[in-house]
């Protein structure tokens, strides 16, 4: 239920009516906007007679919220949300491209990928430590030395990082990591969302594999009913029955996150296409259906990468895809946030 309350209404009378929420058990999510107030309250609502909250004179109305998020509701939260990273701003009128190989390898390469997308304009580096692999036989990531080395990275180039999780028990060395990635195969992984929702740390979750956009949101309110509410949404494509793509980018997904959610979404072409000759338009598609920004994997060498080749960009044509995407900014009247 959310009770949206008059403009002006003096705090005293606020307060009250918070205290007589809170006495009912509920809790609050309250949010003050320049011209409305917004109380949100969550646990069981049923006991509450909505005449008799429109009856306190600060109450301009109330209404019942029939889904099943709330926290990330934007009937609760009307204004996007602009979530603060390594003093980049992401959402609402600003656009962000994380950009890097799918796999840290080596020293040289993440180094190399960084230092290039940063002059090409990427505000982040992203790059996999943990690799959730379909084969157990396939390259897992550098671990525990791969996230050294994306450090490493940041350290000499100043790009904050953007990097998976795999498992709450790894979170120790995810201290210096700017956003934790939750990817599709963990989006529903509760006990990592719980424990992420107990952290401060931004969190970049993706859709899962066939989820539906309830699902989606869902588990981005498990991370946010824990206390965090530092969450952006990536949607990175579904299954479908399709097979000349890896996955079918479901485009629509943006404009609804931004219809039902404040949370900044962004979008990743590089899985949803599987193919790079696809990431230029499906990144301009985004741009003009309202993405918050764009995930995109590099590679020095996509030839020779040890995961997701096919799709990644070599770093030529990252700049030239990126020039595409400024463009495309600027005409939505957004701001390109660089490194
Ligand atoms: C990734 O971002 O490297 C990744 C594995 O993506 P997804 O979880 O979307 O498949
Ligand atoms: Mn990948």
């Amino acid at each position: 239920m959310v009770v949206i309350l008059k403009p002006n209404a003096p705090k005293e009378r606020i307060d009250n009516l918070l205290n007589h929420f809170k006495d009912m058990g509920l809790s609050i999510n309250y949010s003050e906007g320049a011209n409305t107030t917004i109380i949100g309250l969550i646990g069981d609502t049923s006991r509450i007679d909505e005449s008799d909250v429109a009856a306190y004179e600060i109450v301009e109305r109330v209404q019942r919220v029939s889904e099943p998020f709330k926290k990330v509701n934007r009937k609760f939260h009307p204004k996007d949300s602009i979530i603060e990273v390594a003093g980049r701003k992401i959402g609402e009128g600003y656009f962000n491209v994380f950009a890097g190989p799918c796999s840290v390898e080596s020293e040289e390469q993440i180094l190399m990928v960084a230092e290039s997308v940063k002059k090409a304009g990427a505000s982040f580096l992203r790059g996999g430590a943990f690799k959730p692999r379909t084969s157990p036989y396939s390259f897992q990531g550098l671990e525990a030395d791969g996230l050294k080395l994306l450090l490493a990275a940041k350290r000499q180039t100043g790009m904050p990082i953007v990097t998976e999780i795999m498992s709450e028990k790894h979170l120790d060395l995810f201290a210096d990591v700017d956003i934790i990635q939750v990817g599709a195969r963990n989006m529903q992984n509760f006990m990592l969302l719980k424990e992420l929702g107990r952290s401060n740390k931004p969190i970049l979750l993706k859709r899962g594999l066939s989820s539906t956009m309830e699902e989606f949101l869902m588990s981005a309110e498990y991370i946010c009913a824990g206390g965090n509410e530092n969450v952006m949404l990536c949607e990175r494509g579904i299954r479908t029955f399709e097979t000349m793509i890896r996955n079918n980018l479901d485009i629509s997904a943006v404009p609804l996150a931004k219809t039902l959610s404040h949370l900044p979404i962004i979008v990743d072409p590089s899985h949803a296409a599987g193919r790079r000759d696809m990431i230029d338009p499906l990144s301009r598609a985004a741009i003009a259906a309202g993405a918050d920004g764009l995930m995109i994997e590099a590679h020095n060498n996509p030839r020779c990468a040890l995961c997701d080749g096919a799709q990644s960009l070599d770093l030529p044509q990252f700049d030239s895809v990126m020039e595409n995407i400024s463009r495309r900014v600027a005409f939505e009247g957004k701001q390109l946030v660089t490194a």
